[in-house]
């Protein structure tokens, strides 16, 4: 690499490309996370209209309380082999994903164009709005429920949001757990949300 240029992330229909930016640029010390792109067949059209601003964040361990991101991605991307671990029978045949996945070491991997509809939330509700699916961008962070996340994690996901607000009007971030109470518990209580958005409100607000 050469001394004058630093490698930069942005964001082309939807998708985390990497580009080189001058050194003198003013945001060249931004978004610089490592990030692969796995494309999932999970995912659909976005309502026509719809503007994107909200943020739904997940954890997602397999088996529960497994660190690696291995199995998560194979679930996102239909290759599961659900006979790997009794835990996985029940996910035979069902059709999943989200925009993204932060893995403990802080990469970030992308799986849906965030210009399309992914499927991560499932029947959702809050601020009298339904299926968040629709209009939000869904981020999973390796983990569970009973344990603290990376620092790592944290990094790169506060870049990776200020990087979606460069493209997308974001407004409102929002648990998993807090748009389907009834069926879901994550990203759990060990989230630090303080970071990510005003206190006592779902409003977005990057440190
Ligand atoms: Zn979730």
């Amino acid at each position: 690499m050469s001394s004058e240029v630093t490698r930069a992330v942005r964001l082309q229909d939807g998708w985390l490309v990497q580009v080189d930016l001058p050194n003198t640029h003013p945001v060249s010390q931004k978004g610089r996370f490592l990030f692969e792109a796995l494309p999932s067949p999970n995912f659909n059209e976005r309502p026509a209209g719809v503007e994107v601003d909200s943020v739904v964040v997940h954890c997602i361990s397999l088996p529960e309380r497994n660190h690696d991101a291995t199995y998560p991605v194979d679930l996102f991307l239909n290759r599961l082999n659900t006979e790997a671990h009794p835990e996985f029978a029940e996910l035979q045949g069902l059709e999943v994903s989200s925009h993204f996945i932060i893995d403990r070491q802080g990469k970030v991997l992308q799986f849906v164009s965030c210009d399309k509809r992914a499927w991560h939330a499932g029947v959702s509700a809050a601020m009298g709005r339904e299926n968040f699916n629709h209009f939000s961008i869904g981020i999973e962070l390796i983990g569970d429920i009973y344990s603290t996340f990376e620092p790592a994690q944290y990094t790169s996901l506060g870049e990776l949001l200020a990087l979606l607000r460069g493209t997308y009007a974001l407004k409102f971030i929002f648990a998993h757990s807090e748009i389907a109470p009834a069926r879901k518990t994550d990203p759990g209580p060990f989230f630090l949300w303080e970071s990510f958005r005003k206190p006592n409100s779902y409003a977005i607000q990057l440190a």
